[in-house]
């Protein structure tokens, strides 16, 4: 298993040198080809079905480094070259729905529910692929695959509403910088100077972060005022709902706090026209809430004062496919983790592959796993709990921020600054 991974991470990482910017000109025009498709099924099956191609004017993401070797995520968006079935761009991403996948609902209701990724433009025929992969072998299957003509009149190409946009730091061209996008949510017209003082506001607290702080000159920073008819996100547990943007509520899965939305098609549509490499969703509330999900979103609430340091967990989620390290959870996940196989996220292990996570930063002579007492738990060793389960996962010290707000952990900080590389189209190491 690990000579595998290792394997397949190096021929991957050759991938991203050997396809540069002349591949992005040959391939692609720096605008965007937005995929919003359906995901449907319980939690035995999934499908995947088209729902709209859309045409969109810009592309803010890598030109150099345009195939995915992280192996994150739950689904993978394939794009090959039609004519000779050459892999030109890969992305992997997380769903909410596949989180819900693992509720106890799912084993009793078949739903769909809205996605969207958006890659670059194509300018040859090309073949989409999604892929999704399984826990039982944790590698990626085949879930959908189309071709894609992109003179096709079947793309849509109208322009949609264009929201009042801030660029609250600029460092210079979306295509070499990692573009952060706050979207207001639950912000009437009235409430639109309070969205950009709290994106202000968020901003700040993720750049004092470690190791953000160090990689600030990479990121642009936009804050999309979403305009909603009504102040706030929906409590349905206590019966409130509210007329919002994007359709953000508490009581995901019937779990108080945990507020999203799954309308990841208001989401895209907020921020068509805005170049964008990671969404975060910034909700008009003061209660404790939010989440993240890999390369999908992440959101929380403006107003409680926990928030600042709230968004920088979810946004590790969200942004570097960080797994949460807390182990003890009221969230209605099922056995979220299948033990007999190396979780993909790089800051948990079961110790099945440890050598493609943090090993090679271990203090020589640690014990793995490593047991907890005064002496260790802030250095870096292997300790048991994690991802929601006391047994079998381990976490890499005993308080990072992805557990309960600590630092982040050397094994998070690593994987933060490997994904500013990747995005900011630098050479990942
Ligand atoms: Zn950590």
């Amino acid at each position: 298993m690990k000579t595998k991974i290792s394997t397949f991470l190096l021929a991957a990482c050759c991938c991203v040198s050997a396809f540069g910017q002349q591949n992005f000109e040959q391939y692609f025009t720096p605008k965007s080809l937005r995929i919003d498709f359906t995901l449907n099924g319980n939690a035995e099956s999934q499908m995947a079905a088209i729902h709209q191609l859309r045409e969109e004017p810009v592309w803010g993401g890598p030109q150099k480094n345009l195939i995915d070797p992280f192996n994150y995520g739950g689904y993978y968006i394939n794009v090959y070259n039609k004519q000779n079935n050459e892999l030109i761009y890969s992305r992997g991403f997380n769903t909410l729905f596949e989180e819900w996948r693992t509720t106890e609902q799912a084993k009793n209701e078949t739903q769909s529910w809205t996605n969207s990724i958006s890659i670059p433009y194509p300018q040859v025929p090309v073949v989409i692929e999604i892929t999704a992969r399984d826990k039982k072998d944790m590698q990626f299957h085949p879930l959908l695959k189309q071709e894609v003509d992109p003179t096709s009149i079947f793309i849509d190409r109208s322009p949609l509403k264009s929201n009042h946009t801030v660029k609250i730091l600029d460092n210079g061209d979306s295509k070499d910088k990692v573009d952060l996008v706050f979207i207001a949510e639950g912000y009437t017209a009235a409430e639109q100077d309070k969205f950009v003082a709290d994106a202000q506001r968020f901003t700040e607290a993720l750049f004092t972060t470690p190791p953000f702080d160090t990689r600030k000159n990479d990121f642009n920073v936009w804050a999309v005022g979403a305009v909603s008819e009504e102040s706030g996100t929906d409590i349905s547990g206590k019966g409130i709902y509210k007329n919002t943007a994007l359709n953000s509520g508490y009581y995901t899965f019937g779990v108080d706090r945990y507020l999203t939305t799954p309308d990841m098609k208001s989401i895209r549509d907020a921020v068509w026209d805005v170049p964008c490499d990671a969404i975060f969703l910034l909700i008009n509330a003061e209660t404790y809430g939010g989440g993240g999900m890999y390369n999908f979103y992440a959101c929380g609430t403006a107003d409680n004062p926990r928030t600042p340091v709230v968004f920088t967990h979810e946004f590790g989620h969200s942004f570097a496919g960080l797994a949460d390290e807390y182990f003890s959870s009221e969230v209605a996940y099922e056995d979220f983790y299948n033990t007999a196989h190396e979780p993909w996220e790089p800051n948990i292990t079961t110790l099945v592959d440890f050598g493609s996570k943090w090993q090679d930063l271990l203090p020589a002579g640690t014990p793995v796993p490593t047991p907890l007492d005064e002496n260790t738990g802030d250095k870096l060793g292997v300790y048991e709990g994690a991802g929601y389960q006391a047994k079998d996962i381990y976490r890499p010290v005993d308080h990072c921020m992805m557990r309960d707000y600590g630092p982040f952990c050397p094994a998070c900080s690593r994987s933060i600054l490997r994904m500013v590389s990747f995005l900011s189209d630098q050479t990942v190491e």
